[in-house]
């Protein structure tokens, strides 16, 4: 049965890690509910549910690290879910050989775009890689728990960042993701334009790059995420 292969595994490791978690160690980042554990989680399938907020996820696990294309499911369905407004935060699980935790991160569903989606024959995966940290909350690494209020306030400047952002949400994560490669806080329109050959591969059918990172730039400053310093010449304000 093709259609479920790596979903069900997935699953399965996720619920057996989920099992043996402490019971504060998970919270909805959403809203902070404390305590969670996973009996007080509604499963159905692979999703849980804050019975605090309401607010839904979707577990994902992956293996190790290392792999930052992660696959999401199949590509028919996945599309269905964002046609039919069926899409919830991921929960991306990474574990080692020894099924421990190594990494576990949230990318809300505003920063979920359909036409960044790749394809592995028959299925969608999401190239992790190519979020910009804005997209991907980091709760847990290598040992290490971050602070709730932190996660908290990450969920809530990801909704202010994208959530409104219909049409070019997939163009203002890819703008953003350039721009932070670039890692410094004032940079130059010249600067952003060498990604064009890259932003090209992942938008094929966009004739005028340039023009789209433009019009990133100009969301952004409305959002009061960077500033226009002089002609062509930009500053993060976060
Ligand atoms: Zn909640």
């Amino acid at each position: 049965m093709e259609q479920h292969y790596s979903e069900i595994n997935a699953c399965g490791v996720a619920r057996g890690i989920m099992a043996d978690w402490p019971r504060d160690f998970l919270y909805c980042p959403k809203c902070g509910g404390f305590p969670v554990s996973t009996r007080e989680y509604v499963y159905t399938f692979h999703k849980l549910k804050c019975l605090t907020c309401d607010n839904g996820f979707e577990v994902i696990s992956q293996f190790e690290r290392e792999r930052e294309k992660l696959v999401w499911g199949e590509y028919w369905s996945i599309e269905h879910r964002f046609r039919t407004n069926d899409i919830y935060d991921l929960l991306v699980l990474a574990y080692s050989e020894t099924t421990r935790i190594i990494d576990l991160s949230f990318v809300p569903r505003v920063c979920l775009d359909f036409d960044s989606l790749g394809k592995n024959g028959v299925a969608a995966v999401i190239d992790l890689a190519a979020i910009p940290s804005q997209g991907k909350i980091n709760l847990y690494r290598d040992g290490l728990t971050r602070d709730k209020s932190e996660v908290v306030d990450c969920y809530k400047r990801a909704n202010f960042l994208f959530g409104d952002v219909k049409e070019s949400k997939g163009w203002l994560m890819d703008v953003l993701y350039c721009a932070e490669c670039l890692g410094k806080k004032e940079f130059a329109l010249s600067e952003l334009y060498k990604f064009v050959d890259y932003l090209k591969q992942r938008r094929p059918n966009n004739k005028n790059i340039e023009a789209k990172i433009r019009q990133q730039l100009q969301i952004l400053r409305d959002k009061k995420y960077l500033e226009f310093t002089t002609r062509g010449n930009y500053r993060l304000l976060r």
